[in-house]
């Protein structure tokens, strides 16, 4: 999968892809982000990207040429099978939308920034909008890097486990049963004995039934929470 992300302040995503599993996945070859500084693709002098808003109010606009223009040279190298505007009111990012975009091969991602971008380039440049929840963040990079996180630690191989992300909260619409580790007891506190028992149906059906309880006080709005009964019967 190749990601391209269109910012105005780029170095925001350096850290981001530059560290751990994101970064594993870029040196093996499964995924490549590419982020581009929409200020080379400004034709003005002084690389603005972005002006006043026609009618008047506060805060600036995004300009459409800028966006235009790297969409363009990016199309002219490859075919893209979205074009995402990072946007609050855009689609809400949940997992079943996630597992959707993971299986596509390439990908841009625009980041608004000021007052967001002239409205033409979302009617006529963008295929999907995207929000990751109902609050306003500064700029579209943090809600973009959130996207490509959820979709990248789903490609196959990008995890050590493959079947560590299918086992997270909500791929089977429920949320992810309790972990531990050593020591076995801490002060006091205790591992549930059955995780020390070695035996694996037990186990499964212990982790089953926890996520089940969870979900049901938790997130009894999730399908898992009503469609299933306890394992063992
Ligand atoms: N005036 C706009 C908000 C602009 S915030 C409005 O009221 O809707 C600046 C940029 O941050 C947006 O263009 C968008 O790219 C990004 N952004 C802010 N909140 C976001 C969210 N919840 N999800 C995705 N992107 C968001």
């Amino acid at each position: 999968m190749r990601i391209d992300i269109l910012s105005v302040v780029p170095r925001l995503l350096d850290s981001w892809f530059g560290e751990s599993i994101l970064q594993r996945a870029q040196q093996k070859g499964l995924a490549e982000v590419v982020v581009h500084d929409l200020r080379a693709y400004s034709t003005d002098k002084h690389k603005r990207v972005d002006d006043y808003a026609f009618g008047g109010g506060a805060g600036m606009v995004m300009q459409i040429e800028p966006i235009d223009r790297c969409i363009s040279a990016l199309k002219a190298e490859r075919a893209y099978d979205e074009v995402i505007y990072m946007s609050p009111d855009g689609e809400r990012l949940d997992q079943p939308l996630a597992n959707r975009l993971s299986t596509v091969n390439n990908l841009i991602i625009l980041c608004g920034h000021y007052k967001g971008v002239d409205e033409r380039v979302r009617e006529h440049l963008v295929t999907r909008e995207v929000s990751i929840g109902d609050y306003v963040l500064s700029g579209g990079e943090l809600a973009a890097a959130v996207l490509s996180d959820s979709l990248i630690r789903l490609l196959p191989g990008v995890l050590n486990d493959e079947t560590s992300a299918l086992s997270d909260s909500f791929q089977d619409g429920l949320v992810a049963p309790p972990v531990y580790t050593r020591p076995a007891e801490y002060k006091g506190w205790k591992v549930p004995d059955v995780l020390l028992s070695g035996h694996e149906a037990r186990i499964e059906a212990w982790r089953h039934e926890q996520a089940l309880v969870r979900t049901r006080e938790r997130r009894p709005d999730l399908p898992g929470a009503a469609s299933e009964t306890f394992g063992e019967g």
